[in-house]
């Protein structure tokens, strides 16, 4: 080495000015990257909010409650305990959004969430997984489900507390459907997710505002129902209902006065179906007004060449008397099969009567005013009132096969029999006895008064084939015009 100080050599210079400038400029970039990175962070995380929450109600959403459930699943049974899985709808919340403002039904929802909420105990999930479902998933002892009965009972009563909004007070109630979870049980979260809303469903079912637990014969009501719904709109389309006739008797002279149409339908996957299981749903999923539409026409055609003075009754469905327009509807059906309006009758059922009774009296006068007769249908099992009775124009009443059909070996059916004579013959309205099943309670009917009658005594009700050979021998059936089935009604029909 020389003792000749030698200077930093140009290599080392430009090093050190690098790594200067990159200790400068990595600084500032380091600096730059950083508040990118928080930025992308603090997006990120609000992302991971808004998929794993309700943008409503901030509660976790459809997505997440699973697998948060099955967490607190895991948690739980190492715990030793159970879990249970409350499913929650609001009542008719549909009314209340279409009724108000969508507003309305934000602010609604948003306070159930919050009631919710707040009687909730630590640790337990709530979610809001669809318009107006909620779903809360806690842990309890397992010996000590009724821990769960008094908080879902806490939880209906505090969402049932009226909500203010604007100047108005809006009430809603809610339905809950309860699954549970034992420690040791195989059923992950989706399974306990999908009994509760099978019990939330019966809940519903039951009549609203109450819970219910989970039970495994729920699961193949629900099914049935399911596939009834299905095969009810599939039938529609295909015209598989079809109407039947019963004969209605004058009692005292045994001569036939007419028919009552009844809906018959046989479903080609689940068989049979009585009126009295299909016409509930149908009314529910909204096609009652077709399906009678249909069967109506038809009617009206088979009735066609029926002896005139032979009568043809038609049940209908409230659903059906809160369209505007059914009058109008009814009309055009007459109109278009030539049948005259004076020998029809429409039977309503007492059940009418809870609806806006100024609207029922006003369709059973614009009926009426059409020549049109309405009778009530079912009388003595409802709660129509005498005052109502009196208020409503009827021309007939008719009372409940289940009165006659027991009226030899009930003294309570004899005397509400009798009552309801007194009533029919103090407002003038005939009256018709249902379910005269055989010779002894048609002996019986007679000493009670006189009537219109029907039931398997005179005849089950028949098909139109049927109806028209009897016809015929009784001398009772015109010569007629060669149609003899309806136009199709329904627009999938006249593809078919
Ligand atoms: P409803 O209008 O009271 O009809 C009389 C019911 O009693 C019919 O049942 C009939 O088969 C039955 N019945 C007749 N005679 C006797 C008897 O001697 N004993 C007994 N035990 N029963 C008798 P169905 O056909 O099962 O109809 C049940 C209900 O379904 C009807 O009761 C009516 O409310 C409803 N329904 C039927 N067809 C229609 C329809 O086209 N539209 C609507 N909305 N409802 C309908
Ligand atoms: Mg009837
Ligand atoms: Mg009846």
């Amino acid at each position: 080495m020389s003792g000749q100080w030698i200077g930093p050599d140009n290599l080392l210079i430009s090093a050190m000015l690098l790594n200067i400038a990159l200790v400068i400029f990595g600084w500032r970039r380091y600096r730059e990257l950083t508040g990118e990175v928080a930025d992308r962070r603090r997006a990120e995380k609000q992302a991971r909010l808004l998929s794993e929450t309700d943008a409503l109600t901030g509660c976790l959403n459809r997505r997440t409650l699973a697998a948060a459930t099955d967490q607190l699943i895991a948690a739980a049974a190492a715990r030793g305990e159970a879990v249970a899985v409350v499913m929650l709808d609001l009542d008719k919340f549909k009314q209340v959004n279409d009724g108000n403002s969508h507003a309305a039904g934000d602010a609604i929802l948003c306070e159930a969430a919050d009631r919710l909420g707040h009687n909730l105990p630590d640790g337990a999930l709530l979610a809001r997984i669809g318009g107006d479902e909620f779903a809360c998933v806690l842990a309890f002892p397992a010996a000590r489900p009724e821990q769960v009965d008094t908080l879902v009972e806490g939880l209906i009563a505090a969402v049932a507390m009226p909500v203010r909004f604007g100047e108005s007070e809006i009430e809603t109630t809610i339905s809950a459907g309860i699954a549970r979870r034992d420690p040791g049980s195989s059923d992950d979260a989706q399974a306990v997710l999908h009994n509760a809303d099978v019990a939330m469903y019966h809940a519903k079912k039951r009549g609203r505002n109450r819970h219910c637990w989970f039970d495994p014969a729920m699961e193949s009501e629900l099914k049935f129902r399911r596939e009834l719904e299905s095969g009810i709109r599939k039938g529609v389309g295909r015209g598989e209902f079809i109407p039947f006739y019963q004969k209605l008797v004058d009692l005292e002279s045994a001569e036939l006065t007419g028919f009552e149409m009844l809906a018959r339908w046989t479903s080609p996957t689940l068989g049979p179906i009585s009126p009295e299981l299909f016409v509930p749903v149908a009314e529910e999923i909204g096609f009652i007004a077709q399906i009678s539409e249909q069967l109506i026409r038809q009617a009206l055609i088979d009735a066609r060449n029926w002896d005139p003075k032979l009568t043809l009754s038609v049940n209908i469905s409230p659903v059906q008397l809160r369209d505007p327009w059914f009058a109008q509807k009814l009309l055009k059906l007459l109109v278009e099969a030539n049948f005259p309006p004076n020998r029809l009758e429409i039977e309503i059922t007492e059940s009418c009567l809870l609806e806006n009774i100024g609207l029922v009296r006003s369709m059973i006068t614009s009926l009426q005013n059409q020549g049109i007769k309405v009778s009530l249908d079912d009388f003595g099992t409802g709660y129509s009132s005498l005052s109502q009775l009196r208020s409503l124009p009827f021309d007939r009443i008719k009372i409940d096969r289940s009165f006659v059909a027991t009226v030899l070996d009930s003294p309570e059916s004899a005397t509400i029999i009798q009552s309801i004579i007194a009533l029919g013959n103090g407002l003038g309205l005939p009256i018709t006895a249902e379910g005269i099943e055989n010779e002894e309670v048609l002996a019986r009917m007679r000493e009670l008064g006189s009537f219109k009658g029907q039931g398997f005594f005179y005849g089950y009700p028949e098909s139109a084939e049927d109806t028209k050979t009897e016809l015929a021998q009784l001398n009772l059936l015109l010569e007629g015009p060669a149609q003899t089935t309806a136009e199709p009604a329904a627009p999938h029909a006249r593809r078919a």
